[in-house]
């Protein structure tokens, strides 16, 4: 079933198939229990993109058999259909996103450091693109803090964190950022849409036609 869930002011992709224990799939394309990409219900490959549609399947947490899929297909109307749509949407967005930075070399994808998991583990960073900046209000009521969005160049959505930091000094306000180590759902927004597009057209790759055929691992 693809719903979305309201959680943290965000409706993200929540993708909850009837958990059945994973069968390993011995007759490709006959097996009902074989896993299928979601989106268009074929084998994927074993990539984070489907090798059948493309889609970017890093933000979905276990893919469904294929009798699954099946199922849910015949069920999905109403609210579930709708909202799929603009899931379909969205992975489709950032599918073409992905496709056309790669080829043009991600450009203006940036290294930024990771918050620590915990106090043992080292801080990594991550390689992205700033889909949404942080929304704060520290000064003037009501204050208002709402993490920001980055999408790594493999494709996996975190979230993005900044720190006011600089009292007392001359270069206050200043915020530092760091990017949430745990990567989260695809967000199933409309304003993710846009906000790809926004990305793209800063460094004029609006309009490119995401490439064809079996992407490349
Ligand atoms: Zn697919």
């Amino acid at each position: 079933m693809v719903a979305p869930t309201p959680r943290d002011g965000n409706t993200r992709l929540h993708v909850s198939w009837h958990s059945r224990p994973a069968t390993a799939a011995s007759i490709p394309g006959m097996d009902a229990d074989e896993r299928v990409c979601p989106f268009c219900g074929r084998p994927p490959g074993g990539g984070i993109f489907c090798s059948a549609c493309g889609r970017n399947l890093g933000a979905v947490e276990r893919l469904p058999t294929r009798s699954e899929w099946q199922d849910e297909r015949q069920g999905g109307i109403g609210a579930d259909a709708a909202a799929g749509s603009l899931a379909v949407r969205c992975a489709d967005a950032t599918a073409a996103f992905l496709a056309a930075m790669r080829e043009a070399g991600n450009p203006g994808a940036t290294k930024m450091p990771m918050s620590k998991a915990s106090a043992l583990r080292r801080a990594g960073s991550a390689h992205a693109w700033v889909l949404r900046p942080v929304d704060r209000e520290d000064f003037d009521e009501p204050r208002r803090y709402e993490p920001g969005l980055v999408l790594t160049i493999d494709g996996r959505f975190h979230l993005l964190d900044s720190e006011l930091r600089g009292w007392g000094q001359r270069n206050f306000p200043h915020y530092h950022h760091t990017v949430r180590p745990n990567a989260i759902d695809m967000p199933v927004e409309e304003r993710l849409i846009s906000e790809l597009a926004t990305v793209l057209s800063a460094h004029r790759l609006e309009g490119k036609p995401p490439r064809s055929g079996t992407p490349t691992p």
